[in-house]
């Protein structure tokens, strides 16, 4: 099943995104095996990201290749088990983790590739950056010589009102294309899950991070999913 999964979504977006750009899934692998997560990769998953870092931890090593992400919030006395690891922190979210990731990084001749999260709903619920301190937020963590910003990455709020979803996609199209005309290190918009990456990727998302679409539904809640 997750072979079938992994090969049909492959060939679901061979098309690229609404801006003619290749997108990357990203496997959202929290709850699931070292197996079921070598079995995507196998299929052509390059990228595979946990939201915690005890499951990251413990997986390390018996999933077999494959970027290593990081994408759910991530406490500050929890950086130092990704230093060396994380091919890409997608949750940079405060200034305060910007900055224990940079001295945690500097301390080990490290360089973090991160994203810049963006709360896109204005969510009590979630963390991230406004859309309207975003961009100057970039600039400064831009510049942590220890940080290697790449993009931003952003979750939608549930919701049904399509048009509205739409509007918050294409705010987030439009404050990453402003930002990379001036940083072209800034490449990756991280941008869709399982119930609303369509949209997302017609939007101008390079970015999918899909964890049901590819290995069905979770056995057990993640707490902060
Ligand atoms: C779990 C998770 C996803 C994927 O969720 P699905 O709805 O299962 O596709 C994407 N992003 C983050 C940050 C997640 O924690």
């Amino acid at each position: 099943m997750i072979t079938d999964n992994v090969h049909a979504l492959l060939s679901e977006l061979a098309g690229g995104n609404g801006k003619g750009e290749a997108v990357t899934p990203v496997a959202a692998t929290k709850t699931r095996t070292p197996e079921e997560i070598n079995e995507a990769i196998e299929a052509g998953i390059a990228d595979v990201g946990e939201n915690k870092v005890q499951e990251f931890t413990a997986k390390f090593d018996a999933v077999r290749g494959g970027r290593r992400h990081f994408i759910g919030h991530l406490q500050t006395n929890k950086v130092k088990y990704l230093v060396g690891k994380a091919d890409l922190i997608q949750s940079l979210d405060r200034t305060e983790l910007a900055d224990e990731l940079q001295k945690r990084a500097e301390r080990a001749g490290w360089t973090a590739n991160c994203l810049l999260e963006v709360n896109i709903g204005s969510e009590l619920s979630k963390s991230g950056f406004s859309l309207a301190e975003a961009k100057d937020a970039y600039k400064s963590l831009a510049a942590y010589p220890n940080l290697h910003l790449e993009g931003l990455m952003a979750m939608l709020p549930v919701s049904n009102d399509i048009a509205y979803l739409r509007a918050l996609c294409l705010s987030m199209r439009e404050i990453y294309d402003t930002i990379r005309m001036k940083d072209a290190d800034c490449r990756i918009l991280s941008m869709g899950m399982s119930g609303d990456w369509r949209l997302c990727v017609e939007c101008g998302s390079n970015m999918v991070r899909l964890g049901t679409a590819i290995f069905g539904a979770r056995r057990a809640p993640a707490a902060n999913a």
